[in-house]
């Protein structure tokens, strides 16, 4: 027995060396990918589902890395743990608006509404609120055609922080949207003590909401307990038409999802 522990102690301790070079591997890759400017932002619509209008877009990072094109859910996290969030977080913010202040000075819809994630550490570094007020009158993007992503563990896990932050930054006409929900731990009635305007219902709910009564469930009852607060619903990673006919009929505002497109630069989009 005391063999075995040993050699699983000693594969224990190759992996973690392993991570530790990996991790940093990806950090200086990282540095290189921000200096060499190789991040680039896609958008992917939002769907008002009452008019199938195009009303606005989520903001998602691409990394054209000299090996290929690498995900964010690869990325993002390695971003978060070297800190190097910071920075990234703030040249997506920055161009994110930059873009949509350009399209919207060519005549798009006043109320075009660009959506961009913002991570926990970036969030509630002390200088985020001056940053954004900064991007904003730097690019001339009017506060309220932005909204801040955040997660539902940023608010559980940082919640006076995250809480003072989120009134300050609607105060000046941005708005907030919570990411991903169903897929934490708290209920709505705990979320609901922070002012938010969007709350974007996690795509796992969606995907199996047409073959699993739970799941479909589970998405009426986050849109009936929402319809009694002042938040619009946008049910993320619709992919039929079939899912689409279902929100609607729930009650769900807005939509996104590769049904209606996927996330692409806004160049390829049409005018
Ligand atoms: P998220 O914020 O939940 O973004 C939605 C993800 O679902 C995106 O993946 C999008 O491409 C994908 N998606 C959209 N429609 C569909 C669909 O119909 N079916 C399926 N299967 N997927 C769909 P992506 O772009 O790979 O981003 C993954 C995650 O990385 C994001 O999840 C977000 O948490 C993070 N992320 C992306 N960009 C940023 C960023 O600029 N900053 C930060 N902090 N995080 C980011
Ligand atoms: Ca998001
Ligand atoms: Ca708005
Ligand atoms: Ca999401």
């Amino acid at each position: 027995a005391k063999a075995k522990g040993f050699g699983s102690y000693a594969l224990f301790e190759v992996s973690m060396i392993e991570q530790s070079i990996a991790k940093t591997r990806i950090t200086n890759e990282l540095k290189l990918a921000i200096e060499r400017q190789e991040f680039r932002v896609y958008f992917q619509p939002v769907i008002d589902l009452q008019t199938g209008e195009t009303i606005g877009a989520e903001a998602l990072i691409r990394w054209q890395s000299p090996r290929g094109m690498i995900s964010p859910g690869v990325f993002i996290p390695a971003a978060e743990d070297s800190g190097l969030i910071l920075q990234i977080g703030n040249w997506v913010l920055r161009e994110s608006c930059q873009q949509i202040a350009n399209k919207l000075k060519a005549g798009w819809r006043s109320d075009f509404d660009v959506h961009v994630n913002v991570s926990v550490r970036q969030m509630i570094q002390s200088d985020f609120y001056e940053q954004l007020v900064q991007i904003l009158q730097e690019t001339g993007l009017p506060p309220h055609n932005l909204t801040l992503e955040i997660t539902e563990s940023c608010l559980v896990t940082q919640s006076e922080v995250v809480a003072s932050l989120i009134k300050r930054v609607r105060q000046l006409g941005v708005s907030i949207a919570i990411d991903d929900f169903g897929t934490g731990y708290s209920s709505l009635a705990y979320l609901h003590q922070f002012d938010f305007d969007y709350l974007k219902i996690d795509q796992s709910f969606i995907a199996r909401m047409l073959e699993n009564i739970q799941d479909e469930a589970i998405v009426s009852a986050i849109i009936s307990m929402a319809s009694g607060f002042k938040v619009l619903l946008v049910g993320e990673g619709v992919e039929t038409e079939l899912q689409a006919n279902r929100l609607r009929e729930l009650g769900c505002q807005r939509v996104q999802g590769y049904f209606f497109g996927r996330p692409a630069p806004l160049e390829s989009w049409p005018e």
